[in-house]
């Protein structure tokens, strides 16, 4: 679950991290009166919205009169932000912070991420603040320094010397001081809120080493909301995908890719194994879309309805595996949704498991056309060829 700045650095100010002055507006008239009482100029004018990369794309403006920071604010809401990060279409923008504008002496990278490969929260800093990461680990590597943390003992001062003595050219006293404290906190949030991501890019200090959080992005893990409630009222159902929401609502596992062959299995380590065979014959999945064990008629149904949305879908592919889900429940769900959605695109089955002759005798008694694939390879040559040549 992604958080919006606005709403991280809530969170940041009160764990003790410093946030430059801001508040968040819906309106125009409410950019005025921010405009009056928000330390300035110069001042921010900042979209919020999900996606990074808002810098490059227009979404963060700086204001030197007032009533520039109602018309940035202006421009900015209701209509839809282009990043690197979004597609082309955008997204809307419904909300807008606007900050008092820091006076910036040095920017930085700081974030704390799981590293799978050590299974540790991992700090990890850089001098190259306010540039996107993956691209300076790509270009310039030796100023991205990292720290592993051991969760038994917990973050460590002397974790934060070996990132703060090691940059050039060297920072002051000042900033060390107050880089070290905002490493602490960012890991006591990243504990406390079950987070999977912290990030603060950049992280500016000015001229006496203090350090302010100019940016900030949290992600909290998707299996903590359980015990992060407090959290779930942040969530914003705007800025997610449509179907991503249907699928959520429904109890399914839906994520969309770039490709347009639409792709219902059930189980994970199932889904995998069909992204590979497919982009193996040289197509590319359009979603990831895992029903579960237990996929109810119901549930197989509204999988469908939702890959058949996505108008980029230019085939299906099924690929179930009958172990607690049927293939005759399969096959009865994949039935009624055809009954309520015309199935416009090439529809490749392959079952195997429990039921299996009698989830294809429904399919063949059905008015549903599909194409049978006898195995897992087949079935990802058959929808490969059903859209070579198409976009
Ligand atoms: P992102 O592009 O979505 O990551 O948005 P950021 O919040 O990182 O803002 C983009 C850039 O705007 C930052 O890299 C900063 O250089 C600049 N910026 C943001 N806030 C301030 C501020 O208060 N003062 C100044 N001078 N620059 C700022
Ligand atoms: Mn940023």
């Amino acid at each position: 679950m992604k958080l919006h700045e606005y709403q991280a650095k809530d969170i940041f100010s009160k764990s003790g991290i410093p946030i430059p002055n801001g508040q968040l507006v819906t309106t125009a008239e409410q950019a005025t009166k921010a405009a009056q009482i928000i330390n300035g100029p110069p001042w921010v004018v900042k979209a919020q919205v999900h996606a990074g990369g808002r810098g490059k794309g227009g979404g963060v403006k700086k204001a030197h009169y007032p009533y520039e920071v109602v018309t940035a604010t202006e421009s900015l809401l209701g209509k839809p932000l282009v990043t690197p990060q979004t597609g082309p279409d955008g997204v809307i923008v419904n909300q807008v912070l606007i900050e008092e504008g820091i006076e910036i002496d040095r920017e930085f990278y700081l974030s704390m991420v799981v590293d799978r490969s050590t299974a540790s929260p991992t700090m990890i800093f850089s001098t190259a603040g306010g540039m996107e990461i993956e691209e300076v680990a790509a270009k310039t590597p030796e100023v991205i320094f990292k720290e592993h943390v051991e969760p038994a003992v917990g973050w460590m001062p002397h974790q934060a010397r070996n990132l703060l003595y090691g940059p050039e050219p060297p920072l002051t006293p000042a900033a060390v001081r107050g880089l070290m404290a905002v490493m602490a906190n960012v890991y006591k949030i990243f504990i406390a809120l079950d987070c999977s991501l912290i990030e603060i890019n950049p992280l500016a200090t000015n001229r006496e080493g203090r350090a302010v959080a100019l940016d900030a992005k949290v992600i909290i893990d998707n299996n903590a909301p359980f015990r992060q409630k407090e959290l779930l009222e942040l969530d914003d159902p705007r800025e997610k995908d449509p179907l991503e929401l249907m699928a959520e609502k429904y109890h399914l596992n839906y994520i969309r890719l770039d490709g347009n062959i639409g792709v219902m299995v059930n189980g994970a380590g199932l889904a995998m194994a069909t992204m590979d065979v497919i982009k193996m014959a040289g197509a590319e999945p359009a979603n990831f879309l895992d029903v579960g064990g237990g996929a109810s008629e119901e549930m197989i149904a509204k999988g469908v309805e939702i890959i058949l949305k996505d108008t980029r879908v230019k085939a299906i592919l099924i690929n179930i595996f009958g172990g607690i889900l049927r293939c005759d429940v399969l096959a009865r769900g994949l039935v009624a949704a055809a009954k309520k959605n015309e199935i416009h695109v090439p529809l490749i089955v392959r079952l195997a498991g429990t039921n299996v002759e009698e989830g294809r005798k429904i399919l063949s008694d059905s008015s549903l056309e599909f194409l049978v694939a006898r195995d897992i390879a087949q079935a990802a040559e058959l929808v490969a060829k059903q859209v070579s040549g198409v976009n």
